[in-house]
């Protein structure tokens, strides 16, 4: 017998998501993480649209000082104004660490045992359970699913194909304090990029890029010293006196898993897809994967799934990742290009200036236009049975007034992650539909 039907392998954000969804969904979860403690590192700070809904249709917000919207939004570096219909249109500010905490509270509220300083070192698929070895305890589970960052150990261990490409350029970032410039958002000139935003607390984060500099290949972060001359040869400014809080170099290699299920592993968030953190779409898209796994694997381990309901999770998020990598992609030709690339991203502000196109941009860049084949649209709201993890199944009477995206007198079946799979004017969902997300009907 496993020890538990589910190891979640990293309590990184996506992992600590996925725990708590499982946890709702019924499903016994051990989460190994190789830390004793969290990061505090600063990494991703922004929250998208589509991720911000999520976690409504949880409550995850209940209680908690939920952050501001921004509605101003860029597409590589050129602006984008993110209003659009819905409950949480815009940009949210939250450091990765408060988002980590949140979802660890929660994870924990719900039951998943978290078990800190237990780095996994051998993965081995039985076909019949996953036996997971870490340096003092080996677990053996019915599923493993590696939320164990871009570079994964068990992604690794399995040999999994992971097609893209390599580095061709490189951003250097850092927090300083003791420097005085002004600030730019994106500030285009003839040898790179450059970023600077002064914080309240006088902390500057600046940014840089040069064109035509070579990636070199790097064992841990840039000294200061190469950030500062670097922003020297773009911008002719000298921050070399200032005290560096952090440094962080990110290039742009971009891979994708070929398959999102290895047997009894799965694969979500950052081990699954690698991409520059361009456009703050990583850690939305990381969430999303583990939302749309969350409930499916529960129902499989609890013996409540449709045969094909699992590998809907690769049908669906793979499509999802290989388009979002490819948008991700697009703003980085645009972003890191010199003056070849000026006429594109002139044309692009006079096509952004048109409303159809500025709205699909914000959506886009929200995560509000995921579509999956064959499934319906989002369902924006936040409801007892969603924030349950349960699926929601509304006869024509039930229906909300004025709901936006939904069929008003329709029949309509929402899943746990709040995609519609039936909307009809006259007829319930048949037994198919229903036996293909849910229980299946004979118990
Ligand atoms: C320095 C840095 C800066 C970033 N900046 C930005 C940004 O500005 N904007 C943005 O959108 N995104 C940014 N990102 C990306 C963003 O942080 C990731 O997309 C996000 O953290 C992905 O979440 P995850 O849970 O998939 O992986 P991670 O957050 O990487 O979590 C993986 C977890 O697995 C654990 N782990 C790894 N191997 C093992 C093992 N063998 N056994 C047990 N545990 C293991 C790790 O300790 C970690 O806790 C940045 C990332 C980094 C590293």
């Amino acid at each position: 017998m496993p020890d538990t039907q589910v190891v979640v392998v990293g309590a990184g954000p996506v992992g600590l998501l996925l725990a708590g969804e499982l946890r709702l969904g019924g499903a016994d979860v051990v989460v190994l993480e190789r830390l004793e403690e969290p990061t505090t590192e600063s990494r991703a700070s922004t929250l998208h649209a589509r991720t911000m809904e999520i976690f409504d249709s949880r409550g995850l917000w209940d209680g908690v000082d939920g952050p501001a919207s921004d509605p101003h939004g860029h597409f590589a570096g050129i602006p984008v104004d993110l209003t659009l219909p819905g409950s949480r249109p815009g940009l949210w500010k939250v450091p990765q660490f408060d988002t980590e905490l949140l979802l660890a509270r929660r994870a924990a509220g719900l039951g998943a045992d978290v078990r800190r300083g237990q780095e996994v070192r051998t993965v081995t698929d039985t076909g019949a359970d996953v036996e997971v070895e870490t340096g003092d305890d080996v677990v053996r589970t019915a599923w493993l699913v590696a939320c164990d960052g871009e570079d994964s150990t068990v992604r690794r261990l399995l040999g999994a194909d992971f097609p893209g490409h390599e580095a061709r350029r490189e951003l250097l970032r850092a927090d300083v304090t003791g420097i005085d410039i002004r600030d730019r958002r994106f500030e285009r000139l003839p040898d790179g990029l450059a970023v600077a935003a002064r914080r309240a607390d006088g902390v500057t984060r600046v940014m840089v890029h040069e064109h035509g500099a070579p990636v070199p290949v790097r064992t841990g972060p840039p000294a200061y010293d190469e950030i500062a001359r670097a922003w020297k040869r773009v911008t002719g400014e000298d921050v070399g006196a200032g005290t560096p809080l952090w440094v962080n170099a990110f290039d742009d290699t971009t891979r994708q898993l070929t398959h999102y299920r290895h047997g009894r592993v799965l694969f979500a968030g950052d081990a699954a897809h690698r991409q520059p953190p361009i456009g703050g779409q990583a850690l939305n898209l990381g969430l999303h994967d583990a939302f749309n796994l969350g409930w499916k694997l529960a129902a499989e381990v609890t013996g409540r799934a449709h045969p094909d309901l699992l590998d809907t999770y690769h049908a669906e998020r793979h499509p999802a990742g290989a388009r979002a990598l490819s948008i991700i992609e697009a703003q980085a030709l645009l972003l890191f290009g010199g003056p070849e690339v000026e006429p594109v991203r002139a044309l692009l502000t006079e096509l952004i200036g048109h409303e159809p196109v500025r709205a699909h941009l914000a959506s886009t860049i929200g995560g509000l236009d995921v579509h999956y084949d064959g499934v319906g649209a989002r369902w924006p709201h936040s409801t007892e049975p969603l924030r349950a993890g349960r699926g929601l199944l509304l006869g024509p009477t039930d229906l909300p007034g004025g709901v936006p995206h939904a069929p008003a007198e329709h029949w309509t079946l929402v899943r746990p992650d709040g995609h519609t799979v039936w909307a009809d004017p006259s007829d319930p969902p048949p037994p198919e539909v229903l036996a293909r997300w849910f229980t299946p009907p004979t118990t």
